[in-house]
Parts: structure tokens; sequence; C-alpha cells
């Protein structure tokens, strides 16, 4: 991938325990792969950062999930993507804001720190994926298993954190999973920021001018999206095919105004602004 500036780079946070440090690996490979020049992220202008205390985390002293969340923060996640089996991690000695009770493990901690960002903000956005490889009995650790299971179920629609996840087996049903998420995802952000400067989008009204057979048309309050950040609008393609379609003879004109029209080469400065149009006095 050519590196440059307009670049806007997604942050994705993965949450996960030891026994499923082969998808960790294998969603920063997917990343890395939509990163590549002409695919998806490269064609939107979108770079995935892959977060991860072996390589972003300085080796400070304090409680290590402590230290992650301290320097990776949940406020820089664009994604978060959890991933389980047969282990849900060790606790981390801190307390749940919202329930008061002790936190069971960091992935724990780190979802949930997620989930209540997300429902504040729709940041981060989530994607968690529960392995169901059967795997021999002799592996189970019964009470890390049982803490699996009672949060997967914690995803009913009555429940602590209510959503949905996706189940996969083998590591290649994961991988393909991933990669479609993602894509999805970097589609979903690009629809609502700005092409030019990755702004936010957000809808409202607006004018437009078209012109008729050379006759120019300002319509107003028609729905755009617009950049809070450069002020870039967005017209989507059925209202811009709606406003090419209109039968201009059976519409009633709300006003007429008259339009001053200049040459760009005849623009004068402010400093050495000469003359004043009389056009422009009729007008005011
Ligand atoms: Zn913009």
């Amino acid at each position: 991938m050519i590196e440059d500036k307009n670049y806007k780079k997604l942050r994705i946070f993965v949450a996960a325990p030891s026994d499923v440090m082969a998808e960790r690996d294998n969603a920063h490979a997917i990343a890395e792969e939509l990163n590549r020049a002409d695919n998806v992220a490269d064609q939107l202008g979108l770079t995935l950062e892959v977060l991860d205390w072996r390589t972003h985390v300085a080796p400070f002293m304090g409680q290590p999930e402590g230290v992650i969340l301290q320097q990776l923060p949940v406020e820089v996640w664009d994604i978060f993507i959890g991933i389980l089996w047969l282990r849900f991690g060790k606790p981390t000695g801190e307390v749940d804001p919202h329930t008061g009770k002790e936190f069971v493990s960091g992935t724990e901690q780190e979802f949930t720190l997620a989930y209540h960002a997300w429902k504040q903000n729709d940041r981060p956005q989530i994607l968690f994926y529960r392995c169901t490889r059967p795997v021999d009995l002799d592996r189970i650790d019964p009470e890390q298993f049982k803490n699996v299971k009672a949060f997967f179920a914690d995803f009913d629609a009555d429940k602590k954190h209510p959503g949905l996840y996706q189940s996969y087996q083998e590591l290649q049903n994961f991988e393909q999973r991933v990669r479609r998420d993602l894509t999805k995802l970097l589609f979903k952000y690009k629809k609502l920021h700005c092409n030019t400067c990755n702004g936010t989008l957000t809808q409202s009204l607006h004018e437009r001018f078209v012109l008729y057979q050379g006759n120019p048309r300002i319509i107003e309050n028609v729905p755009a999206k617009v950049c809070q950040q450069c002020g870039e609008r967005y017209f989507d393609t059925k209202t811009v095919e709606m406003l090419r379609k209109v039968d201009w003879n059976h519409n009633v004109q709300k006003q007429k105004i008259k339009m001053l029209i200049y040459d760009f080469s005849d623009l004068s400065r402010s400093k050495t602004r000469g003359k004043k149009n009389d056009n422009a006095k009729e007008l005011q």
C-alpha cells in the first residue's frame, strides 16, 4: 500500500484468551490483507491497524490488564473483535463500575468497556466469535468453560449484553467470517464518513442547484448528508435521479430571483475593488 496522508486509520482491538491465539494472529493477517494495494480498505482510503499489546504496550509496572487498557484505551478502538473457545481468561482484580462486581477475566473487562462505549457513542463496532470446535474433554477446565457459557448466555435479548455473535468450528471458517464482517464494516464506515476528509456525515436538508435546458433552478429542502468537518455535501443517487426526472412544467415555483453572473477572470480581489457594478445595486 502506498502511504498517503489521506488514509483514515481504523484501529482494531482484539480480545482473545490464550487458547485462540491462532485466531488472533489470523485477524492480524486479514487486516493486513484488506490493507494491501487495491484491496477493499485501500480502495476506500482506509487502513486497518490491529492494536496489539505485544507491540503497542510499553512494559510498565502494574497489573498487566491495567497497563494494556491504559495505553490502548477504549476511546481509540474503532472495531472490537472478541474470540472465545474453552477459556475465559484470568481475573484482573478490577471492578465493573456498572455492576460493582469484580471482572471475571481480562476479556470480560475489555468487552464490557467496548460494549458500554458502543452503546453510548456507536463506537467501537463489536464483532464476537465463538469457537465450537469439538475437543477432548480432558482439555477442558470446567471453571473456565462455565464462564464462557455464561458469557454467551448473556447475549440473549433479555440479558446483560443483548446482541449477536457468530460461531465457527475451523480456523478457515473464522477467517472467512472475519474477512466478510470487516469488509462490511469498512463499507458501513465509508457510508457514514466524508470521502474528502473522513469527517462524520450527518443528515440534513439543503438547497441544490440544477440546470434545466440551460436554465438554473434552486430546489430547497433536499435531503443530503453533510460533512461536519469540511462541509462537503452528499446527495444519494435516488435523490439525484428524482431531481433529474422532475417535470418542471408541472411544479409550482416558490419564488423567482434575479441572478448575477460573473467570469472568474474578471473578478477583482477585495483590496483592489473597482467601481461597483450597477446591476449589483439594482438587486440589493
Ligand atoms: Zn469532509
